[in-house]
């Protein structure tokens, strides 16, 4: 069955961009064409109130002469035309009058008593304040086409009980011209968007998705196996580093082929070798009985014990790279350890002449895993018996220095030159390829030391001058 994709991001982006110039055109058009109007009208119903409001507080303070410039000012400012009448009785004086504006319905209407009376009940049924828009009051006989009138009436009593009402009015103008043309402005506006953002998507929908593919493509080369594909791409940070990731996860890959290849190359040379040993003196020793002999066994015995050591190797590093071997950690003494294994190899070497020492300070605690760091130690004092020179001579040593317990293995052997330092703790990795190889081990000898190191967060390395000798080293924090 097909895996079902989900959607590409160009189809996401052009989606999402559409659905943006959707929300903002639909804004644009909303406020700009369906409600103008309406907030026109509200807002002009609030410049009415201000005045009246002004108009209100003016004559609080003063009497109606004093505060004729205030409510004169505020009327200008507004554009809205406000007249004070005093009540006696009815609304009858007119007491102060500002027509500031032509569309306005009191003075078109020449003082209608009626509408008078109509806006004093509304004002005094709304507790002394009526603000509103009446539509149906139009311009009246000079402006038939006004689209309303904006009203606020005040009631307002004086201390020296006197009764005024204030009518500030204007007209709202009608916006159907002002609405079509923004209109038609707003269609070609909507349309122009519309394809920009549209062209917008694409462009970058191609800009981001070409580099990703072209990524794709080299991961799916890589996974055919052709490590040479190449990552590099230009044009965003992700991508780029994406590439470099994938680039050198690639490198690592061909690496790792490259050691296989050369371990299968190894493994067979170094399981040969001891294999044609143990062949050969078995066929000797059944052909001629006389050749029966204990040092010809004993080459047999060394030899199966080659191979069961390079088997071990083997398992160990598969152990470690696949992660199926858990730590286990332990408190123990770092010291009687690493005598302990001292003491074991000194009592299988010294008879071939090796002297293997140990110097310590005394207990030094640690808590790591017991059985791998006496691997660690067994790796490095069998590369130092292997590689230690005319006077057999190898030293362990153990100090305890700034809460941490230091164990170095010594050898006086030809040393390992500066340029393969950093090489020997790969895998497979051996300084001399050609002529030690049937000598000496597999090359994953310290690749196992530095995995068990790596993997207890221990300090660790080497220090050696050609011909003067090795020093591997590792350090362990010292638990109180
Ligand atoms: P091997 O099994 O070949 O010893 P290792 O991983 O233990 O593999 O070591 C890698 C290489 O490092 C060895 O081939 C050897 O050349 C070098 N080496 C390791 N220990 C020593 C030492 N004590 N003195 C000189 N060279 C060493």
């Amino acid at each position: 069955m097909k895996k079902a994709y989900s959607m590409k991001i160009s189809t996401k982006l052009i989606l999402w961009f559409s659905l943006f110039v959707l929300v903002v055109l639909g804004c644009l058009w909303l406020f700009q064409v369906l409600l103008l109007d309406d907030i026109y009208g509200a807002v002009r119903v609030s410049e009415v109130k201000d005045v009246a409001e002004a108009a209100e507080k003016a004559l609080e303070a003063a009497d109606t002469r004093e505060a004729a410039y205030d409510i004169g000012s505020a009327a200008y400012r507004k554009l809205t035309c406000v007249t004070v009448y005093r009540i006696v009785n009815t609304v009858s004086e007119v007491a102060l009058d500002f027509h500031v504006s032509d569309g306005c319905r009191i003075h078109d209407a020449g003082g209608d008593a009626e509408l008078l009376n109509r806006l004093y009940i509304s004002a005094r049924n709304e507790g002394g304040t009526y603000v509103g828009r009446i539509p149906e009051l139009g311009g009246g006989k000079h402006h038939p086409t006004i689209a309303g009138s904006a009203f606020c009436v005040k009631l307002l009593s004086r201390a020296n009980g006197s009764e005024y009402m204030i009518v500030a009015n204007a007209e709202v103008t009608p916006l159907t011209s002002t609405v079509s043309t923004l209109r038609r402005q707003l269609t070609w506006i909507s349309l122009t968007i519309a394809i920009l953002a549209l062209g917008l998507a694409l462009l970058i929908a191609r800009t981001v998705a070409r580099p990703l593919s072209k990524l794709n493509e080299g991961a799916k080369e890589l996974a055919r196996g052709r490590y040479g594909a190449d990552f590099r791409s230009r044009g965003y940070r992700e991508t780029e580093e994406l590439g470099e990731t994938l680039q050198y996860a690639a490198e690592e890959l061909a690496q790792t082929e490259k050691l296989r290849r050369e371990l299968i190359a190894n493994v067979s040379h170094d399981l040969r070798t001891p294999l044609t040993m143990i062949g050969g003196y078995a066929e000797i020793m059944r052909d001629i009985p006389g050749e029966i002999t204990p040092e010809n066994l004993q080459i047999i015995v060394d030899e199966t014990a080659r191979l069961s050591s390079l088997v071990n190797d083997l398992l160990d590093v598969s152990k470690f790279m696949s992660g199926t071997e858990q730590m286990r950690a332990e408190i123990f003494d770092m010291s009687a350890t690493a005598a302990e294994a001292v003491s074991h190899y000194a009592a299988m070497m010294e008879p071939q002449g090796y002297r293997i020492r140990f110097v310590g300070e005394g207990a030094a605690p640690v808590r790591a895993d017991r059985k791998r760091i006496r691997q660690v130690l067994y790796n490095l004092l069998s590369n130092a018996i292997h590689y230690t020179g005319e006077d057999k001579a190898v030293t362990v040593t153990q100090t305890v220095i700034e809460g941490r317990v230091r164990i170095s293995v010594r050898d006086t052997g030809e040393g390992i030159a500066a340029a393969d330092l950093p090489r020997i703790w790969e895998r497979y990795y051996k300084v001399d390829k050609v002529h030690r190889r049937a000598a000496v081990g597999t090359g994953l000898g310290l690749s196992i030391v530095k995995s068990i190191l790596d993997a207890h967060g221990a300090k660790f390395g080497v220090s050696s001058e050609p011909g003067r000798g090795s020093d591997f080293w590792f350090e362990l924090p010292v638990v109180k």
